[in-house]
């Protein structure tokens, strides 16, 4: 008679071969890419891993899926949410304690703001509204009156009207309206890339239309990332990112409001209240999205005679822009990183250097 076989080898055989299949699905592989989709802060948000299993990368980019969608929501600025019942709080002249998230990126606005001169402003939601950017289409209709425009400039809603006492939001300006379209996708994808390397990936790209944080390489080379040509399809440069390194471009050539045949673009001057125009496109590359997409946003408003101004005194260096008569102009910085896309450049590229007078005082607080 045989005796049955004892139950804990078979267990033990068992558990060997889930553990070595686990330790498979874990080991990285330097061949393999997961890609992912996302539509959110109004735009495709691509996210690329390469040489994690694929079992990891899946969760990993899940994980991102979650968080990215969680902070459109809540930062969203005209469908209801946390942002929305913070903007109506100020204008019943109210204090709101939102999640220290929000209250973290408020901050990060209002140090940008301040350091900007106030050229960025996330606080000009009311009038972003008013030409008709609070809409998931381009806007319809006749452009805002003089009259409308000048009763905001009246009411002079600035970031620095803000107060932040921890996680409590009040505003000494019921007309601040706020808007983190300047930033929101930058302060979004440093949060993402944090996350993913806090689990340990350390190959992945995260490109929001254009506005891009890399870390670590695309296998052999680094990651490549153009810059796209406003006026034409195609790629003005191309820029081979470290790990760690953002590019990030504002454009007005994406998402604009014509009228009898005239452009409006979605970047409006909180000092005229009118869409910039001489700058069609700005590119900042950096360590920080939400200091870059701020500042790409920034650069256009101060426009051809004062942006490199405006980039010292936010601690940029690294900067390509590109006027409404095609004329490109790059820092040192910029221009000892950008290649051209194809076989030259589509024009001479002017070399201005910045100016050294860095950030201003009494922005930190
Ligand atoms: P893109 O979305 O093309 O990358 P930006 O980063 O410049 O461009 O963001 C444009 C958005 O920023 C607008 O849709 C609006 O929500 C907001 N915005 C417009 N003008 C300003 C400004 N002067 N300061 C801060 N935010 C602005
Ligand atoms: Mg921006």
């Amino acid at each position: 008679m045989t005796r049955p076989r004892p139950l804990i080898p078979a267990l033990a055989v068992v558990a060997i071969c889930a553990a070595l299949f686990l330790a498979a699905a874990r080991a990285p592989r330097p061949d393999h890419v997961t890609r992912e989709t996302l539509y959110v802060f109004g735009t495709l948000v691509e996210m690329e891993i390469r040489g994690e299993s694929p079992a990891r990368a899946e969760a990993a980019t899940a994980a991102l899926g979650r968080l990215l969608q969680a902070l459109h929501d809540d930062w969203h600025a005209w469908r209801p949410g946390a942002l929305g019942d913070l903007n109506a709080a100020i204008a019943r002249g109210e204090a709101l304690t939102v999640d220290p998230g929000l209250a973290e990126v408020l901050r990060t606005g209002r140090r940008l703001s301040c350091d900007s001169g106030g050229l960025f402003d996330p606080a000009i939601g009311g009038l972003i509204g008013l030409w008709g950017f609070h809409a998931d289409t381009a806007p319809t209709g006749a452009p805002p009156t003089r009259g409308d425009i000048a009763a905001h400039l009246d009411a002079r809603p600035r970031m620095t009207d803000l107060r932040i006492e921890g996680t409590v939001v009040s505003s000494s300006n019921p007309a601040v309206q706020l808007d983190l379209g300047g930033f929101a996708k930058g302060v979004a994808l440093d949060l993402a890339a944090a996350e993913l390397r806090a689990s340990g990936i350390a190959n992945a790209v995260l490109n929001a239309g254009g506005d891009v944080n890399v870390i670590g390489t695309h296998g052999k080379r680094p990651w490549r990332v153009a810059i796209r040509d406003p006026f034409v399809w195609g790629a003005v440069a191309a820029v081979s990112l470290r790990s760690g390194e953002v590019l990030y471009t504002s454009g007005n050539y994406e998402r604009y409001f014509e009228d009898q045949g005239e452009r409006f673009a979605h970047i409006i001057d909180p000092r005229t209240g009118y869409p910039v125009r001489e700058i069609v496109s700005v590119s900042v590359l950096d360590t920080d999205g939400a200091r870059a997409d701020a500042a790409a946003t920034a650069l256009a408003v101060a426009g051809p005679t004062d942006w490199a101004r405006v980039a010292s005194a936010m601690g940029v260096s690294a900067v390509l822009i590109i006027t409404e008569d095609g004329r490109l102009v790059a820092t040192p910085a910029m221009m000892d990183r950008i290649e051209p896309a194809g076989q030259d450049f589509p024009g001479p590229v002017a070399i201005m250097p910045l100016p050294p007078q860095g950030r201003p005082p009494g922005c930190d607080g």
